[in-house]
């Protein structure tokens, strides 16, 4: 089964991307792949403005629960102008993607939007032609704290199952669970119960039933298998895994960095970021910044290894940027890694792994960890 994701201008590449790769970490039955290139661009004919009076009328639409209205009051003042965008006009663009890609009837085209929408949903398949659906990306930070690439893949998979589970809209509004029991079908309305249903990423009984008569074991196993990741995933995240034993780093034949223990989470960096960090993983006893200028001839061999560039002149003027402290381009990539890691497993287990130390001192990663070959 094939699930195309699209997206439109106003969603960040960075997200979009965190959700493919958040869907594609268990190889398996549901093939997910994007069109980064393919663009849905709303103008201003296509929304209108919806004004929300007070924050009580805003929070009841998103179904906000009363904890959250702290933070609702720090972003927004009333009446709150919103643009918004009709549920047939997000259909009409999977449709145009799906005409025009002749992407096949049983596939899905999800698309991945930052709009706000009519009836203020998060996610929905279309009712005349439910492999069509969007996702909202926009406005989760008021309910969970993480980045919305978690609940965004965890809808995408929702959408999959409800289009097996359901024969129409209104079958879903009639069958869903309105009593949060943290359920894929719970139809949550209010902030605690999507935390409930990310965090179990369960499917109960009798939603395990009617999905097993539409779809195989190895799909359903498949989807099971993602949510499953997805939840622990958003957990490290989260902070809220403490005490577990560290993973090591494993460093693949692309020069991607993995932690294996825990799920396998990939932690992003560009090649000269990678460069410094791998450098400081063949030296555990650390080096002080002002000292890199000595790294130079090593950061060489090890960017001329991963980057892929070829201008050798440009890419020895980026190493030496790096070794020179006046231009702080060290400085920048140890904080920049250093987020990469606090986003992936949560600041408590990353400072095992990024480099620190305090400023004008050694820095190092800690040396456990060198379980590598670069
Ligand atoms: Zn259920």
């Amino acid at each position: 089964m094939k699930i195309h994701l699209i997206k439109d201008t106003g969603l960040s590449a960075e997200v979009f991307t965190e959700v493919l790769d958040l869907l594609n970490a268990v190889p398996g039955p549901l093939q997910f792949t994007c069109d980064a290139d393919s663009l849905i661009n709303f103008n201003e004919e296509d929304t209108f403005e919806h004004i929300y009076v007070e924050e009580k009328e805003f929070k009841a639409q998103k179904s906000v629960s009363s904890s959250s209205s702290l933070l609702l009051s720090q972003e927004y003042s009333f009446p709150l102008k919103r643009s918004t965008i009709s549920w047939s006009k997000l259909f009409k663009s999977c449709n145009d993607y799906r005409l025009a890609n002749q992407v096949p009837n049983g596939d899905f085209v999800m698309l991945l939007t930052e709009q706000n929408n009519e009836r203020n949903w998060f996610a929905c398949l279309d009712p005349q032609k439910p492999t069509n659906g969007f996702i909202q990306t926009s406005d989760w930070s008021y309910f969970i704290k993480c980045s919305a690439a978690f609940p965004v893949a965890y809808e995408v998979i929702a959408l999959v199952l409800q289009k097996a589970m359901f024969n129409s809209i209104k079958d879903v509004q009639a069958n869903a669970h309105k009593d949060a029991i943290g359920c894929i079908n719970d139809l949550c309305v209010n902030k605690k119960d999507i935390i409930l249903k990310l965090r179990t990423a369960d499917i109960c009984p009798e939603c395990m039933a009617k999905l097993k008569e539409k779809l195989s074991f190895t799909t359903i196993q498949h989807a099971i298998s993602i949510m499953e990741s997805l939840r622990t995933k958003m957990l490290f995240s989260q902070n809220f895994k403490q005490a577990v034993e560290l993973s090591p780093i494993h460093i693949d034949e692309s020069n991607r960095i993995f932690l294996p223990g825990f799920e396998n989470i990939e932690i992003k960096l560009t090649p000269l970021e990678k460069t410094l960090y791998f450098l400081y993983l063949k030296h555990p006893e650390g080096i002080a910044i002002s000292y890199l200028t000595d790294f130079k001839e090593e950061m060489y061999s090890i960017y001329a290894k991963i980057s892929g560039a070829d201008n050798i002149n440009e890419m020895r003027g980026r190493i030496n940027d790096m070794g020179n402290i006046t231009t702080g381009s060290a400085s920048q990539k140890i904080s920049k890694i250093k987020s990469q890691f606090v986003k992936a497993i949560g600041e408590e287990l990353a400072k095992h792994y990024y480099i620190h130390g305090d400023n004008g001192e050694v820095k190092k990663v800690e040396a456990t960890l060198k379980t590598f070959d670069i």
